[in-house]
This record gives C-alpha cells, structure tokens and sequence, in this order.
C-alpha cells in the first residue's frame, strides 16, 4: 500500500511579510505558532510510511489553515475565531489580526489554493490518511470540549471511510494497546477526492517527540503495520 499523508499542520513557519497583521509580540506569535502545530508530524508520517506520497502545508495553521473551508459560512471553527484565517489563538486570546477582503484573498491565492491543487491531484482515487496531534487537555475554542479524547481518534466520514476500515483500525489499534475512539472529540476526514480516508488524531501526549525514542518509536511501528482497505 502506497498511500498519501495528508499533513496540514506540522509547519510554524510564518512569513515575515505575513507577520505584521498580528499586532501581537512576535514571542507570542512565535509561541502560538508552536501551541497550534501538529509537532512532528511530517518526520512522522515519513518514518511509518517511507514510500507514502506526503503533502504538507507549507505555513503554519494561524498564517493559514488548509484543514478548513474557505467559505466561513460552512466552517463550524469560524465562529470560534479559528476558520481558514485565524483571528484567535487556541486558548480563545485576541491575535489582534484585522484583514481586509483583499489581504484575505491573497493569502488563499498564495497558499490555500496551491495545496489544495496538489493535495486533489495527488489524493485522487487513492487511500490518504489525515494526519494531526491533539492536546491531552481541551482548547478553549474546540466545539466538543467535554467530548472523550482517546489516545487515538478515528475521524471518519461517511461514504468516505470504508465501514469496515474504521472497525478494522480500532481493533488494530487497540491490540497494538491504544485506547482508541472514533469521532470524538474531533468528527470525520476531509474530502479529498481520495477513494478511501481516514483522519487519525494522535494525543499529544502518547506521541511524544523523535527524542523520545520509547513513545516515539512504537507509534511508528504501529502505524507502519495498520491495515488498509483493499
Ligand atoms: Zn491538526
């Protein structure tokens, strides 16, 4: 199985251009920028699967979030400050960030539109996973704060997410000796034109980080031997 990783948010880069509409201390941006990333996700999804096809946003999530819909009206995380361009940090504070229609729309063109060009040419009619981390402790922007946060969550889809695939990877999983949940407290996988997706939401804190080799290293094991739908 060669499939696509999709990796939306391990990226903290910010452009310097693109710095100036926080009026916040670039500490502070710099310490958002590292609170909201998916932290090694991508030196993840390259050690469990070398072969895969991996597509990374190339910005951090508070420049711009791919995982999002352009259009606010459809985006659930809009109301919370935290739609395709963030105006809040995680833990709901101001970023002091005003854009106006055009700032908006350039940012799309620059980032949002090319990702999502690549990530639809390359996801089409094949499996991806969507790969994140999450916090063991809910945000104060998360629209199910009270929802279970197992150590891996299952995001799955609908006509997207092969039934019996979901079944498969939590009983894979919880053999493998995860706690697992499906659609909690995040809910479903992002529409890729893929054949089959899923999202898998990692807790944070049963990753860990490279360096720590014992966590680090029996997440990749188990994610190098997960099943996939045939
Ligand atoms: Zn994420």
């Amino acid at each position: 199985m060669n499939p696509v990783i999709h990796v939306p948010h391990a990226s903290v880069w910010i452009p310097d251009e693109v710095r100036c509409q926080f009026e916040i201390s670039s500490a502070d941006l710099r310490d958002e920028a590292m609170q909201s990333a998916d932290l090694h996700t991508d030196a993840l999804a390259r050690a469990a699967w070398p072969s895969a096809e991996i597509v990374k946003a190339s910005v951090s999530r508070i420049v711009i979030d791919v995982e999002r819909y352009a259009d606010d009206a459809l985006e659930e995380m809009a109301s919370f400050g935290r739609g395709m361009i963030y105006t809040r940090a995680h833990d709901g504070r101001d970023l002091m960030r005003d854009l106006t229609v055009e700032a908006r729309e350039e940012l799309k063109a620059r980032f949002y539109d090319p990702h999502w060009l690549e990530l639809r040419s390359k996801a089409s009619g094949r499996t991806l996973i969507d790969l994140h981390t999450y916090p063991r402790q809910p945000w104060s922007t998360e629209p199910n704060p009270t929802a279970d946060r197992p150590e891996i969550d299952l995001g799955a889809t609908e006509g997207i997410t092969p039934d019996g695939w979901v079944d498969e990877l939590g009983r894979y999983f919880e053999n493998a000796g995860y706690q697992v949940g499906c659609n909690t407290p995040y809910v479903g996988v992002i529409d890729t034109g893929a054949s089959a997706a899923i999202m898998l939401e990692i807790r944070r804190d049963v990753l860990g980080s490279p360096e720590d080799a014992v966590r680090w290293d029996r997440m990749v094991r188990a994610l190098t031997d997960m099943p996939f739908p045939c």
